[in-house]
């Protein structure tokens, strides 16, 4: 859109003037949008009797005449910044078909080692986790929000023997399915549990993995997974306004000049509790963290599922509130 200097006076009823040429009484002034005044010359304007009179002298011809400048430079290029298309949402009945595909899904085959089979259907349950034949093995993790609407799922690929990602499987439902005209609006995977409790403090890490590994951990916490560092945008906190937060980043080194990720998620937690949330930020993680651990980006389900020389757990899980 663009907005020019000087337009003719459109206003209703019509405010008309003496015309220079024809002197009758219909001649329209030119207006300056910027000033929101009439143009200071009354000559410049335009005669309503087209054909009678056809008198039209514009600003530019008066710059012209006078030797002065078009004042070029006060005609600024208004474009208004692009509202955001609504967010695309996907039928639910893909969650549910999903979920009921009998073929190999190796981040549950891992869960059941892990866990054992009744624990792991509880966790494919409440997080609504699928199956995609776009690898073989491959999982969704769908992001559901707190209203059971289905923003797109991440499609990956997990070892099933040590529960380990591979690399570069990893792919958007929506994206795979080739929808036309998508608009993702990301959510916090796991944000459809918020409905079934209303009390947890909740629990955000990176990974999707471990929100789901956490909430069999301790099921204290209701888990969520931001799917990244940089996934903790403001917007993505709005449906946890009244819960109490804690935020897991994992172990890592500076990376991109904005500090590790200990660091950024600090930075967020301060900026959310000025806007009136309640947010801390764990360093169980931060502190367990030897050099070559951050260099490889260890987080809280690392420390959980790492023995020590006595055969406990690195960490107890009883300090995972803190
Ligand atoms: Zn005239």
């Amino acid at each position: 859109m663009e907005i020019y200097n000087f337009s003719l006076d459109n206003s209703k009823p019509n405010r008309l003037f003496p015309c220079p040429d024809c002197l009758q009484r219909t001649f329209k002034r030119y207006w300056d949008n910027f000033k929101n005044e009439y143009f200071p010359d009354e000559d410049v304007g335009r005669c309503n009797r087209e054909f009678n009179c056809g008198c039209h002298n514009s600003p530019k011809q008066f710059f012209e005449k006078n030797g002065l400048d078009y004042p070029k430079n006060e005609v600024p290029k208004l474009s208004l910044p692009k509202p955001k298309p609504p967010t695309t949402y996907i039928d639910t009945s893909w969650v549910e078909k999903s979920m009921n595909r009998p073929i190999p899904n190796y981040f549950i085959d891992y869960i059941k080692r892990l866990f054992g089979e009744k624990i792991t259907n509880d966790l494919i349950n409440k997080f609504r986790i699928g199956t995609s034949k776009h690898w073989k093995g491959a999982t969704v993790f769908w992001q559901i929000d707190q209203d059971f609407k289905v923003r797109s799922g991440k499609i990956m690929l997990y070892n099933s023997q040590i529960g380990k990602r591979v690399e570069f499987r990893d792919d958007w439902v929506h994206t795979v399915a080739k929808l036309k005209n998508f608009t993702i609006g990301q959510c916090f995977f796991g944000l459809h549990q918020l409905a079934e409790n209303s009390t947890k403090t909740i629990g955000i890490v990176e990974s999707q993995k471990s929100a789901v590994i956490l909430t069999a951990i301790n099921p204290n916490l209701l888990w969520l997974s931001s799917g990244g560092v940089y996934g903790v945008q403001i917007e993505r906190f709005k449906p946890l306004k009244d819960r109490k937060i804690i935020l897991y980043p994992d172990a890592g080194i500076e990376k991109d000049g904005k500090g590790t990720p200990f660091q950024k998620w600090s930075k967020r937690a301060d900026e959310l509790n000025q806007s009136g949330f309640e947010v801390s930020v764990s360093k169980l993680v931060e502190n367990a963290a030897t050099d070559e651990q951050r260099i490889k980006g260890y987080d809280l389900v690392d420390y959980y599922t790492m023995i020590d020389q006595n055969g406990q757990s690195v960490l107890n899980k009883n300090a995972i509130n803190t």
